[in-house]
């Protein structure tokens, strides 16, 4: 840590920077060997070394880790494993006419040195996510996990230690100074996963070097029920996706938009549902965690308190106890607009609802707000699901539940403008550390060569039939 203190990082830099021929150069076998031997780490004899990091970190039940921060990363080695041979190979592609005797590929060559900076709110799932995508493409990599989540990053810090030399994939922790100092390299990619707001320092630094940029990034959720829906399935799916990891999660729904006679309804099937799901005590219930620091914490309390003081209708929940980062699962309805829990993305367990009329109301309400990471409609009605995913714009979504989308590597994930900017996961991933080098092989004669100088009347011709034809 210090050593690389010392030197601002780059050596570290100058040594990944003169590796990554040799790294670019590796097999598929061997790339499959590194993803395996991270896989061993995870599901294995890092196991139970992560969950009680987590739990450590901010009570992350033991059963939430195994699925939300190993799980993902396990499917992600899995289907970079099925698929990488297919995706390393290049890419044929058709030739114009017009160039008659040249064939195309496009070939796929790892970026080169990377930059991962990932978030605290799942941290081993968006820290390892990316680097399997890095390394199936063949770059090196330096991490910069977040300082939030100390235990986790130590974790992490002991694998990629014990499974790379630092000149392939190196992880330095520490505080935003750390990142502030590694943004100043110029690296070949930067992936980033956190705030809009540090989205943009990032996308700053790295236009001093024209970087490529991955930013996976967040913002408020909207989900919308309409008055077709399943409303205890639709209760019950939002509960979940708003309380795993208690709301700190990038695509949990931020707030609902229900139909205006919906919400006594709505209300009864909440409060049974938080009591099926964490017992009449949600705060002794170990299947739900706490705010990750004092600093968020405070900030989702003072979004409680401007509710009370607002004299809101906080229809459940609504404790907190500041000894150990407790927030209870909370409703509210109706907020004005322009409270902070309607105007700044939540990460946490507060469920804001305004009621609607009209289908239109939703619409134009999302389309008032920045375009959201993702969006969720629960609806029977394909006229109005047709409606307001024609009528918007957004990274993600899904249609009668949450967060699944994720979890699938055949879909790209994430934003689009202030909720990010690049795909991760699968292919799509892949594709964000690798460079679409663009191949042309030309035969020993090919039309272009009749068309060279010295110009002549049957060369214009020539020209005048490849406009007209080709
Ligand atoms: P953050 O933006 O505060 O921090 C993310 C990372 O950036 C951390 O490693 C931190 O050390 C670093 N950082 C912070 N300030 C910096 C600065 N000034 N210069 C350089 N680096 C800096 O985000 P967070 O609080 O860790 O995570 C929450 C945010 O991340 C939310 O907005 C959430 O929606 C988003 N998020 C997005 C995804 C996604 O996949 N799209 C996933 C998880 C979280």
């Amino acid at each position: 840590m210090t050593r690389y203190i010392d030197n601002k990082f780059s050596d570290l830099f100058n040594r990944q920077k003169v590796n990554q021929f040799k790294i670019g150069n590796s097999t598929y076998k061997e790339r499959i060997k590194k993803l395996e031997a991270l896989r061993n780490a995870l599901e294995f004899s890092y196991k139970q070394k992560i969950r009680d990091a987590m739990y450590a970190d901010f009570k992350k039940p033991f059963l939430e880790t195994d699925l939300t921060e190993i799980y993902p990363v396990l499917s992600e080695i899995k289907f970079a494993k099925s698929n990488l041979k297919s995706w390393l190979k290049d890419q044929k592609v058709g030739t114009p006419l017009a160039l008659l005797g040249a064939s195309s590929y496009i070939k796929y060559e790892p970026k080169g040195v990377c930059l991962i900076i990932s978030p605290w709110n799942f941290p081993i799932n968006l820290t390892f996510g990316p680097l399997v995508s890095a390394i199936a493409a063949g770059n090196t990599v330096i991490i910069k996990p977040s300082e939030m989540t100390p235990n986790a990053s130590g974790v992490m810090a002991d694998i990629v230690t014990e499974l790379f030399t630092d000149d392939e994939v190196a992880l330095i922790e520490g505080e935003v100074e750390v990142s502030e100092e590694l943004l100043k390299l110029p690296f070949n990619h930067i992936f980033f996963t956190g705030s809009p707001q540090v989205g943009k320092i990032v996308m700053k630094a790295a236009s001093e070097h024209l970087t490529s940029v991955t930013l996976e990034l967040g913002g408020k959720s909207p989900t919308i029920i309409d008055d077709s829906a399943n409303l205890e399935t639709a209760v019950k799916r939002i509960i979940y996706g708003k309380f795993t990891n208690a709301g700190q999660t990038c695509i949990a729904p931020d707030y609902v938009l229900l139909k205006a006679d919906l919400k006594a309804e709505f209300t009864t099937l909440f409060k049974s549902k938080i009591a099926e799901f964490y017992s009449e005590d949600v705060k002794s219930s170990e299947s739900y965690s706490r705010i990750v620091n004092p600093k968020h914490f405070g900030r989702l309390v003072s979004y409680i308190e401007e509710a009370k003081l607002n004299k809101s209708d906080i229809a459940s929940g609504g404790s907190y106890n500041a000894s150990d980062n407790y927030i209870e699962p909370t409703l509210i309805f109706d907020m004005p607009e322009d409270s902070k829990l309607m105007t700044d993305e939540i990460f946490g367990p507060i469920l804001p609802v305004k009621t609607y009329s009209n289908i239109e109301e939703t619409v134009n309400y999302i389309n008032s707000k920045e375009k959201p990471l993702a969006l969720y409609i629960y609806s029977k009605s394909k006229k109005n699901i047709d409606f307001i995913m024609n009528n918007t714009r957004a990274g993600s979504g899904c249609v009668n539940h949450n967060l699944l989308q994720f979890l699938n590597h055949n879909l790209p994930f994430g934003g689009s403008n202030n909720s990010g900017i690049g795909k991760a996961h699968g292919f799509h991933g892949f594709e964000a550390f690798s460079n679409r080098r663009a191949m042309m092989k030309q035969h020993t004669l090919g039309a272009t060569d009749f068309l060279l100088p010295p110009y002549s009347n049957f060369k214009q011709k020539l020209v005048d039939l490849t406009l007209k034809w080709f």
